[in-house]
């Protein structure tokens, strides 16, 4: 399991937090819950980070995260928070990009390669295992970069040559190897099958959008946040950093210079989230989720999400899409997307565009950041009443920090074995 790095100290009930982005908020809520004393520095004039929704006349627009895929935890924490998820809609397409156009994934493809080439040996779960690597005898270079690298990269936008294996399927991580990938298969849908039923499974998002969770956690926490804190950092007590890791690198610089080394060799993927609201409907992309696009395709995007068939109730007047894109990119570079996706496009189809870029979108899930990771939970375990925590640290998903802070706070005081 992925977990907040490092303890506190059990005598003393403060907690100061360096962040409020959903980290922060996330653990200072459970932490409150338990009966701390719980004070969340914000360097900024809001709460969110990476999570912000802005209402617009055309409709919601989501400037990060879009979704929270659902778990046990992420359900418990809405139910305490009496917050109704909206559930995205069932049964949508799910589309690729194949030979230019938005297709189904060719699962017929994938099933065959497993049926020939599934008696084989996989590799050895190494630390140094990637993805790509992995996956290769079973389905060949070509299908990776078809089909893993852009469904993955859906996730964490980092092709699967870059993802380091035993990060992105954690619950592999203790295994050395598999017979075949037959017994991969059986394991992977055995371990779906041991998950918990949950009332509502898959993505959801709220009424107003995932801002509404931000400031429900708020809300909790309200008198303890501290908007535009510029004051210097300072380790007082028990302290908590959920920023950014090369941030928290340079807070750690001269007090913690071995933690700071380790955090500043996490690497970070840009990204730059358009959504553009159409009077006109993408047509290859009706009743889809959206569409993952393989690098190198002539494209600007890695993704097409398609927020009126996700969530209808959210986008009820208009055609709203959102295009990620791996590098910094304009308004033009989203339009020519489109116009690759959609012939018939023209400009006049836009009725509104919103371009959001993100320096530090994503952390890299590669090599370099598990051995980081890894060496900062040593680092930690040595240490005093320092923990780190954020989307670099225990699972770059929303869920998956849910999970973890909410673990933290039920322990806090005992030191965790490296993930
Ligand atoms: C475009 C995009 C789409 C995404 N979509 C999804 C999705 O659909 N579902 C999902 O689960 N995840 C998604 N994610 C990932 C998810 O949004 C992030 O993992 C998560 O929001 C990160 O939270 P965090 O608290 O770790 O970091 P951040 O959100 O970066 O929060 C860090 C906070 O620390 C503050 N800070 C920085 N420096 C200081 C300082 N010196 N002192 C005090 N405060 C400081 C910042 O202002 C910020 O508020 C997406 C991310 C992006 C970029």
């Amino acid at each position: 399991m992925k977990r907040v790095i490092g303890k506190l100290n059990p005598t003393d009930k403060n907690v100061n937090i360096w962040g409020a982005g959903f980290s922060g908020l996330v653990i200072g809520y459970y932490l409150k819950q338990k009966g701390y004393r719980v004070t969340i520095y914000e360097r900024s004039g809001k709460i969110g980070g990476k999570i912000g929704t802005r209402k617009t006349s055309s409709g919601l627009i989501e400037m990060g995260a879009n979704a929270l895929y659902m778990n046990v935890d992420a359900t418990d924490l809405l139910k305490e928070l009496r917050l109704e998820p909206i559930p995205a809609s069932k049964k949508l397409r799910r589309l690729l990009l194949l030979n230019g156009r938005p297709k189904r994934p060719l699962q017929l493809a994938l099933l065959t390669k497993l049926a020939v080439n599934g008696r084989r040996k996989p590799p050895l779960i190494s630390d140094g295992l990637t993805v790509a690597e992995f996956f290769r005898p079973l389905l060949g270079s070509e299908n990776i970069s078809k089909f893993i690298s852009p469904v993955l990269g859906g996730i964490y936008a980092t092709p699967a040559e870059q993802l380091h294996f035993k990060s992105v399927f954690s619950d592999f991580a203790h295994q050395a190897q598999f017979d075949s990938y037959w017994e991969f298969t059986k394991f992977m849908i055995r371990n779906q099958k041991l998950k918990p039923k949950l009332e509502v499974s898959g993505s959801v998002s709220f009424e107003g959008g995932m801002q509404t969770l931000i400031n429900r956690l708020g809300e909790t926490l309200r008198t303890e946040i501290k908007l535009n804190y510029k004051e210097p950092f300072k380790i007082k007590g028990n302290t908590i950093l959920c920023t950014d890791a090369a941030t928290a690198a340079k807070l750690l610089s001269e007090l913690r210079p071995e933690m700071s080394t380790e955090l500043a060799r996490i690497r970070y993927q840009e990204l730059t989230s358009v959504t553009v609201f159409l009077k006109r409907e993408i047509r290859s992309l009706h009743h889809a989720f959206g569409v993952l696009i393989p690098l190198e395709n002539g494209f600007n995007s890695i993704g097409v999400i398609n927020n009126k068939a996700i969530f209808p109730s959210n986008n009820e007047n208009i055609y709203s899409y959102t295009f990620i894109s791996r590098k910094m990119c304009s308004n033009e570079e989203i339009m020519s997307d489109i116009k690759a996706l959609y012939g018939e496009f023209v400009l006049e189809d836009v009725d509104f565009i919103e371009n959001t870029y993100w320096e530090r979108a994503l952390p890299i899930y590669d090599l370099q950041r598990y051995l980081s990771v890894k060496k900062l939970h040593q680092l930690a375990q040595a240490g005093d009443n320092i923990a780190i925590f954020g989307n670099y640290a225990a699972g770059i998903s929303l869920r998956e920090m849910i999970s973890a802070a909410r673990d933290f706070a039920l322990n806090p005081l005992e030191y965790k074995e490296s993930p």
